[in-house]
């Protein structure tokens, strides 16, 4: 059986990931933060496995790795997508405590999510990573400076390890959504979608199942290393 690790799997883009990984052949353990419920629900509805930890705290996750090998004995496939966002602001109304936050949550939490099973990989020798950027982390988002910074850090991170760790049979990828209809984007108002629409090449807002199949074409395509595949309807031109 292929174990996958999904942080952030028990909604969103994450609950999507885990979904079609399983149909892959995967057996998803999904990782969250605070949501036990929407846990529980994933977990009875499509038999996963959860472990709760907080990725930006180092031994947090390297509790959470330790006990998926413990049980499964190895991960074949994390795909990193936990991740947080501020409501849209200018730089200057970010204050330092919610800046650290969100460069903790998503940079360093998929760098030490990526370190804490790279070394039950490379014993494999054999493993893959797929990291969840952002259209932001290329193009960068007024008023999401520090969001679009901690992207563009993980596209730099993926390519970076994707060298590294290539002779250990080890493939490392990023997708780079751009918006997607999650809970992260809630606070948008029905007005400022259809105008962000009608700018956009293909006149329509991301799904969910958009970011998984690329995620699964990642996945099966043994020949893609340090590759950021932008889904975001062509809002990277
Ligand atoms: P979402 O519905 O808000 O889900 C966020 C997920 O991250 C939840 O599972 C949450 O767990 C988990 N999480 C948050 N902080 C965490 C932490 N410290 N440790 C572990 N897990 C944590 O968001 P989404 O839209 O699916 O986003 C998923 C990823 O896609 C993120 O990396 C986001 O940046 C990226 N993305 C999203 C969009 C978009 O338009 N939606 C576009 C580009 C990129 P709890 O629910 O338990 O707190």
């Amino acid at each position: 059986m292929k174990i996958a690790l999904v942080t952030g799997g028990n909604k969103g883009i994450g609950l999507e990931i885990a979904k079609k990984l399983k149909k892959l052949g995967y057996k998803p353990v999904i990782n969250y933060f605070s949501d036990d419920v929407a846990a529980k629900k994933a977990c009875e509805e499509f038999d996963f496995c959860s472990v709760k930890a907080d990725v930006s705290k180092e031994e947090e996750v390297n509790k959470m790795v330790s006990f998926i090998i413990e049980k499964f004995g190895k991960i074949d496939l994390l795909v990193n997508c936990a991740g947080i966002a501020l409501k849209q602001k200018v730089l200057l109304d970010v204050s330092y405590e919610e800046a650290l936050r969100v460069v903790n949550v998503n940079l360093m939490g998929t760098i030490l999510v990526s370190k804490a099973v790279l070394e039950n990989m490379i014993a494999n020798r054999s493993g893959i990573i797929v990291n969840i950027s952002s259209v932001y982390g290329e193009k960068g988002g007024s008023c999401e400076a520090v969001y679009s910074a901690t992207k563009g850090g993980i596209n730099a991170f993926t390519k970076a390890l994707s060298k590294e760790v290539a002779d250990a049979n080890i493939r490392v990828n990023a997708v780079a959504p751009g918006f997607i209809d999650t809970d992260m984007n809630a606070h948008i108002t029905k007005e400022e979608r259809e105008s962000f629409c009608k700018e956009l090449p293909l006149k329509r807002i991301g799904t969910t199942e958009d970011v998984a199949n690329a995620v699964c074409f990642l996945v099966k395509n043994t020949y893609l290393t340090g590759a950021i595949i932008p889904v975001d309807g062509g809002m990277q031109c």
